[in-house]
C-alpha cells in the first residue's frame, strides 16, 4: 500500500473549472489513477473526514467548504506515492507554495487550497477506505 495515497480535488478548484487541468497535471507527473469519483459530501461526512482537526479553530470554516460543493476523490499510484503527491501539491498556504506546484497555481487562500492530500502511508490506506471500497479500485 505504501505505492498509493488519496487525494480531493477540492470544491474551490471544481468549482473555478480547473479539475481537468489538474487532473492532467497528475497524470504529467508520472501518477497511475487507481479510483475516481465526484462527490458531494455531507457537513457530516466532512466532519468525519477532517475528524482530526475537530478542536482546531478553522475545523467549522473547512468542513463548512469541504460540503459546500461538488469535489473529486481519488486513489493515486506512484513510487512513494505520498510524499510525490504532497510534493505535487505545495504547501498549505499558497503564499508559501513553490512555483510549480498545484496549489501555488490554483489555490486561493489557506483554507481555500484546490487539492488534499493524505500525510502519512497509514492515513492513506484510511482515508482511502473512507471513500471508495476495495471493488471501486482497478
Ligand atoms: P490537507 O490535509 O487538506 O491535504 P495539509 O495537510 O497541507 O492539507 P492540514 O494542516 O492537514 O494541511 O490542514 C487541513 C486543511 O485545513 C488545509 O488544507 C486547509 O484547507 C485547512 N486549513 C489549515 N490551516 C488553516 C487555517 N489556518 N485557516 C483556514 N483553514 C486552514
Ligand atoms: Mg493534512
Amino acid at each position: 500500500m505504501s505505492n498509493l495515497t488519496f487525494g480531493i480535488i477540492k470544491p474551490d478548484a471544481v468549482r473555478k473549472g480547473v479539475h481537468g487541468s489538474i487532473i492532467q497535471r497528475i497524470l504529467d507527473d508520472g501518477f497511475q489513477i487507481r479510483g475516481m469519483k465526484l462527490i458531494h459530501q455531507s457537513r457530516k461526512q466532512a466532519e468525519g473526514f477532517y475528524a482530526v482537526h475537530r478542536e482546531r479553530p478553522f475545523f467549522g470554516e473547512l468542513t463548512k467548504f469541504m460540503s459546500s460543493a461538488p469535489c473529486i476523490v481519488m486513489v493515486l499510484e506512484k513510487e512513494n506515492a505520498v510524499p510525490e503527491w504532497r510534493n505535487l501539491m505545495g504547501a498549505t498556504n499558497p503564499a508559501e507554495a513553490e512555483e510549480g506546484t498545484l496549489r501555488k497555481e490554483f489555490a486561493s487562500s489557506i483554507g481555500e487550497n484546490a487539492v488534499h492530500g493524505s500525510d502519512s502511508v497509514e492515513n492513506a490506506a484510511i482515508e482511502i477506505s473512507y471513500f471508495f471500497s476495495k471493488l471501486e479500485l482497478v
